[in-house]
């Protein structure tokens, strides 16, 4: 399976990632997890990430999808993947089909989790991480509604979108995860 998480910062795509991965033995390929441990290797990429990162800011799409192209040639992606904060551009996805056509292959879905903004402030600012000050928090909501919410468009367009309500406990999140992929191999 090969699948992409969208939602905007806080909307908890990693804590169900995690789960995810698990349960379809999918590489978990989060460019945010990624970036950060560039950043703290302090390797040349890692530096330039950085001076976007830490302003909510996104890294510019030619580094982001070289980061992406090597990951994706490796062994490991095989099994399936799941993409967790990428694409966020229409650059990205464009970048992205391009390179699954190469290789044959397609998305099966496109997930996206939704909360609404009041929430997502409130559970960001409980966080602390270094990117989780106020300020730069707006600023990553903002680039989110600019930058990643037209892809919304874009993968339906594409009939492979699949929306999620992010608001609820973990678990019953999980199982509209796993109801909503369930469906995927039996259309209705
Ligand atoms: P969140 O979804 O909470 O913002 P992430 O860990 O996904 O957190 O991303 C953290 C930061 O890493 C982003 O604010 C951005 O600067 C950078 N980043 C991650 N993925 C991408 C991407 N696909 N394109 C551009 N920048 C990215």
């Amino acid at each position: 399976m090969q699948i992409v998480f969208i939602g905007p910062p806080g909307a908890g795509k990693g804590t169900q990632a995690e789960r995810l991965i698990k349960k379809y033995n999918l590489a978990h390929l989060s460019t945010g997890d990624m970036l950060r441990a560039a950043r703290d290797a302090q390797t040349e990429v890692g530096k330039k990430a950085d001076q976007y990162m830490s302003q909510g800011q996104l890294v510019p799409d030619d580094i982001i999808v070289a980061i992406i192209g090597e990951r994706l040639a490796e062994p490991d992606c095989q099994k399936g993947y799941l993409l967790d904060g990428f694409p966020r551009t229409i650059a990205q996805a464009e970048a992205l089909d391009a390179l699954l056509s190469r290789q044959n292959t397609s998305l099966d879905a496109v997930l996206e989790l939704r909360v609404p903004e009041e929430e997502l402030f409130n559970r960001l600012a409980g966080r602390g991480r270094a990117d989780d000050k106020p300020d730069v928090i707006r600023q990553r909501l903002v680039a989110y509604r600019e930058q990643t919410e037209p892809l919304l468009d874009y993968y339906e367009k594409k009939k492979v979108l699949k929306s999620i309500d992010g608001l609820g406990t973990v678990d019953d999140i999980f199982n509209r995860v796993v109801e909503t992929l369930a469906d995927l191999s039996t259309p209705a």
